[in-house]
Formats: C-alpha cells, structure tokens, sequence
C-alpha cells in the first residue's frame, strides 16, 4: 500500500447511516423541489447549520442540524436518489464494500411514507448506482431508533419481512438510559431468524452496556464500542468472543466520545487483537469521508501500514454480506491488505 495516497486505496465502511450520508446540493434540491426553506441556499451557506464540524455543546445541537438531513426524505424518488448517491459517493472514495444502515422509524416520519415502499426505492437507487458502473458491493442494515419505542415491532416485522434483502440489523439512537436489558426479547425472533446483529453501544455509553450487549443481546458487533477499552474486562470479552467494533474516529470525537482525536483507542485496541475498523457513520453530516478517516488514522492516532491491513482484513471478515460477495471484493481490491 501507499500510505501518502489513502484515497486510490480500496477501502471498506462497515458503518454509513444513509441519513447522514445526503449530499448538501441533494438537501437543497430536495427542499427547494419541495417548496421548503432552508438557512442556505447553496451548500457553503448551508454548511455551518447542517454540519457538524466541532464538538457539539449539546444532543439538540445535534439533532437539529440532523434535522435537515432527516427532512430530505421527502417523497420516494427522493429516498431513490438518495440511495443511488450514496453508492455514487462510496465508489469515488474507493470504498469497495459497504453496508449502509437505516431506520426506517426515523426516515419515513417526517413525509408520512409507507415503509415497504420506501425499502423498494433504497433498493432500486443502490441498484441504479451498481448499473452505472459503481463498483460497490453494497449491504444494507435496518435500524431500530431507541428514541422511536413505538416503532421497535414493526422495525422488527420490517426486517423479517425484507431479511432476503437486508444483511443485517441495529439498534441505534441515544444509549444512556437504553441499556442492552431492555431489549432481549425484541432481538429473539431475529436471532432465531439467523439475521445478523450489530447494536450501537458503548458510544456514549459505559463498558457495562457494551459488556451485556455482548452477553444478552449476542451482539455481532457493536457500533463504535468505544468504552469498551475503559474497562480491561470487557475489552477482554470482546476479544475472546470476536466482536467487531465499528470505530469512527472523527464522529467520536465530534459527540465527545474522546477528548481529541489523537487519543482515540481503535490502534491499541487493535494491536491488542481486537477486531477495530475504521468507518465514516454520518460522512455528510461530519464533512468527511473514509479517505478522510485514513488520514487521521494515519496522522493523528498513529496507524502504521499493518494497522490498515488488519483493520480492513477484519472489516471484509465481519461484514454481513454474504461470503461469495465478499471473497469476490476481496480478490479485486483487496490484494493489498493480505
Ligand atoms: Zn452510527
């Protein structure tokens, strides 16, 4: 590999929310096609109100400036673009396989849109992208929304029903208060249905909520785990049971998961056998992409070329697409990483 040029460098995002992954041209396409106003008109002047560039003083910070993003979804062929554009984006930072996630609870509220047909639309806006020649084995991840309750069943009935279509499924949203107990029922019938599961825990959380959503939920992976490496146990637990963590770097330091990014601990978790990658989680919301999380790797927490190798090594083995995809990817792209 050459580490001056992470962007040639194929590369795999285990952990893109298609909600912050909308273009800001596309935010405003969609609002002005919609007759809805916005801060700004062009992406510039939108940037500063939908982006989040510095730590957040506050969630509702957050939340508003994801407001946009989630008030984009606002007819199918919207949801349809989208997609297709998020597969578009993936493909021109060279990431070669990709699983996107997202909610459907938290996507079709704010337009009303039926979910069944809103899946359809993601479906055939990935589909449009791959025809037009992106070369991106895409997998997609429903997500239950912790802070959407009422929508756990019927986000769970939704994964049953599209579960030849989707690879796998997460629970997301605000952690604090939402521990893994909670939810041991609600993950039964998809176990039982051999859907893949990765829970986002250990992000703002403490250890012992990653630790029971290893032990109770069985968690496959959990997204960011960050506190895991706070509690030598745990960080044990999850090495002997292979669990990958999904790392983000810049978003972890953006919601105060770290103090700054050189502190993050996705290269000593590694070094120390953890299954750690590297992933983008909302790349439009932030401003970045995974080249970019490459280079902070690289710049600030230190990565050396082994590190990329065994990040992406562990990536390609824990992603949920199926085997025969993801032998494919691997033998095209991913030479360097052997
Ligand atoms: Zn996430």
């Amino acid at each position: 590999m050459d580490p001056s040029d992470l962007r040639s460098l194929p590369k795999v995002d285990l952990h893109r929310h298609l909600e912050g992954a909308i273009r800001l041209s596309t935010i405003i396409d969609l609002a002005r096609e919609h007759e809805v106003t916005l801060p700004g008109r062009t992406p510039e002047d939108l940037a500063p109100h939908a982006r989040i560039t510095r730590p957040v003083s506050s969630l509702e910070e957050a939340l508003a400036a994801f407001g946009y993003a989630q008030g984009s979804f606002r007819s199918y062929a919207a949801v349809r673009r989208i997609a297709r554009e998020a597969v578009e984006d993936l493909a021109a930072d060279n990431v070669r396989l990709a699983e996107l996630r997202f909610s459907p609870g938290f996507m079709c509220a704010p337009a009303g849109l039926d979910w069944d047909r809103a899946m359809e639309e993601v479906l055939t806006g990935v589909a449009e992208a791959r025809e037009a020649g992106n070369d991106v084995a895409v997998g997609l991840i429903s997500i239950f929304s912790r802070d959407y309750p009422e929508t756990a069943e019927a986000t769970v009935g939704f994964a049953l029903r599209w579960r030849d279509h989707l690879v796998g499924f997460d629970i997301a949203g605000p952690e604090v208060d939402y521990p893994p107990d909670l939810y041991v029922d609600l993950v039964r019938p998809l176990r039982e249905a051999g859907i893949h599961l990765t829970t986002h825990y250990g992000e703002s959380g403490p250890p012992e909520y990653p630790r029971r959503a290893v032990e109770l939920l069985l968690t496959e992976r959990l997204g960011h785990g960050l506190s895991v490496s706070r509690d030598p146990a745990v960080t044990d637990l999850v090495i002997e049971r292979g669990v990958t963590l999904e790392m983000c770097p810049t978003s972890n330091w953006l919601t105060h998961g770290v103090a700054a990014v050189a502190e993050h601990p996705v290269r000593d978790l590694l070094r120390r056998g953890a299954r750690a990658t590297l992933n983008t989680d909302d790349p439009s919301l932030f401003g970045i992409d995974l080249t970019h999380e490459y280079e902070v790797a690289r710049d600030e927490i230190g990565f050396a070329d082994d590190d990329f190798r065994a990040a992406v090594r562990n990536s390609l083995e824990a992603s949920f697409l199926p085997p025969d995809v993801k032998e494919d990817v691997r033998a095209r792209h991913f030479a360097w990483a052997r």
